[in-house]
């Protein structure tokens, strides 16, 4: 359907948000970009595009085939290499309006460039070598943060940090396998036979350092794709009052899911910096109807999909058949859950002592503490913030973000290289020769690659930058 593309196709879109806002900037990418500028723009001073040193904010017009102006702009020519793919790149910054900007992007595919994929101006950084896999995904991460935290994760991916961490542990595992094969070679060298007891002490400790990272890898995950949370409870407990709460507090984020048919909106609040990922919270403050408020059944559902529940109960009432439900549901909740008793600032007669009790019967709920709350007074609302904290860092002091994983395939292939390493171990054990040794470790090394790129299928990587935004 779609004709083939390569690396030497000149490439260009709209970079900045769809809509209208003050500036828009087009983009072009490739070895004609800069005759494009060339052709389409025209300073305003006496002198002409080429005479500017590269860099330069050049202002000026845009104008079409027959010399008609499309906008005033500002034009930046970056040549290669030092340009963010690597490549030739002309930045037009017009006026941001839809029209505008589609005008000046046709006019550049008119004149050679074709339109960029989703993601490929930070694929050709990657495949020119500017960025390596881990950086590239962090990119899309920095713009995707929906808290500081996650912000300070990707950005410590993007500069590196995490590539840096993998990229020691590939060269830790290299220099094991230089020392074997350098025994191999020189057989003589070796005194009575080779002692593996250094290198398999040297195995082991990567291990524990890898497998410290896939442990603590749902934390990075969580900060980047937020917390799957479900409000639960009877109605009137206060769960539109404890969310409105929590939105209204923090700046809630409102993203459109694209590709979906009806108006399915995910929204973060952000706590303490974790984002919490709210299931159809239009769901719930939508329906007038206090009857048709969330049922049981319902509540069965979110639940059930949710990675953190918080279950909330009204404080000033005493338990009614539907809490005794909602308490019984969460003995089946496979997440985390927190109970919130609201409404403290009415009640004298807490029942906080009545639902622990309650709770003693639901051995399998993961509970993780009991917060007395207000949704009118925002008291309970730092307990909430510490619990969530632990649950999200494991109670441990906060992980480095660098360390953090970002997601759930860099996780895997973490995994895989851990026991790989294990699998390596094991032909220690079993006194088996270099050669075998040698064999596991390149596995494990060539898993690792995974995650920086150095070692990964063509598709794999086409794949993830689909994920991208076009532009990007
Ligand atoms: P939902 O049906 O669970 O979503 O409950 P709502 O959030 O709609 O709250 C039901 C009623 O309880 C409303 O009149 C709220 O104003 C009131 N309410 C909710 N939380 C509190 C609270 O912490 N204190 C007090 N005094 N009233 C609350």
């Amino acid at each position: 359907m779609q004709e083939k593309t390569t690396m030497e196709d000149t490439i260009s879109a709209i970079a900045t948000a769809p809509g209208e806002g003050g500036i828009g900037i087009i983009r072009i990418s490739g070895q004609h970009a800069v005759s494009i500028a060339h052709k389409i723009f025209r300073p305003f001073s006496a002198k002409s595009m080429e005479e500017y040193a590269p860099r330069s904010a050049v202002y000026g017009q845009v104008l079409d085939e027959q010399g008609r102006i499309i906008d005033e702009a500002i034009c930046i020519v970056m040549n290669a290499p030092n340009s963010y793919t690597c490549e030739d790149v002309v930045e037009i910054q017009c006026h941001g309006g839809s029209v505008v900007m589609r005008e000046i992007l046709s006019l550049t595919y008119r004149h050679g460039a074709r339109a960029a994929e989703p993601g490929e101006f930070t694929k050709r950084a990657f495949l020119n070598g500017r960025l390596d896999l881990s950086q590239a995904q962090a990119v899309m991460d920095v713009i995707n943060a929906k808290t500081q935290a996650s912000l300070a994760m990707a950005m410590s991916h993007l500069s590196g940090g995490f590539s840096d961490k993998i990229k020691g542990f590939r060269h830790d595992i290299l220099e094991i396998i230089a020392h074997l094969e350098a025994s191999i070679d020189f057989p003589e060298d070796d005194i009575e036979g080779m002692d593996f007891e250094d290198t398999r002490e040297r195995v082991k400790l990567l291990q524990d350092k890898i497998q410290k990272m896939v442990d603590g890898s749902h934390t990075g995950i969580i900060l980047r794709d937020g917390l799957k949370t479900a409000i639960i409870g009877k109605p009137n407990a206060g769960k539109s009052s404890i969310m409105n709460l929590l939105l209204g507090q923090e700046r809630a984020i409102v993203t459109d899911v694209p590709g979906t048919t009806r108006d399915s909106i995910e929204e973060y609040v952000n706590i303490g910096g974790i984002p919490l990922r709210l299931i159809d919270t239009a769901g719930i403050r939508d329906t007038d109807d206090i009857v048709e408020k969330i049922g049981v059944e319902k509540a069965y559902s979110y639940a059930n999909d949710a990675e953190l529940v918080l279950a909330v109960f009204d404080s000033n009432e005493p338990l009614n058949h539907e809490d005794e439900e909602i308490i019984q549901l969460l003995d089946k909740c496979p997440g985390n859950v927190i109970v919130i008793m609201n409404k403290m600032d009415l009640s004298a007669d807490v029942n906080d002592d009545i639902i622990s009790g309650k709770l003693k019967n639901c051995p399998n709920a993961r509970i993780r503490g009991i917060v007395p709350m207000s949704a009118k007074s925002g008291e309970g609302q730092e307990l909430l913030e510490q619990l969530l904290s632990d649950i999200v860092y494991g109670g441990n002091t906060k992980i480095m973000e660098s360390q953090a994983l970002c997601d759930a395939r860099q996780g895997e292939i973490l995994r895989q290289a851990a026991s790989l390493l294990g699998d390596t171990l094991n032909t220690i054990d079993m006194g088996m020769s270099e050669d075998f040794i040698v064999i596991d470790l390149r596995a494990s090394w060539e898993k690792l690659g995974e995650i920086t790129g150095e070692t990964i299928e063509d598709d794999i990587v086409d794949q993830i930058f689909s994920n991208f935004c076009i532009g990007k």
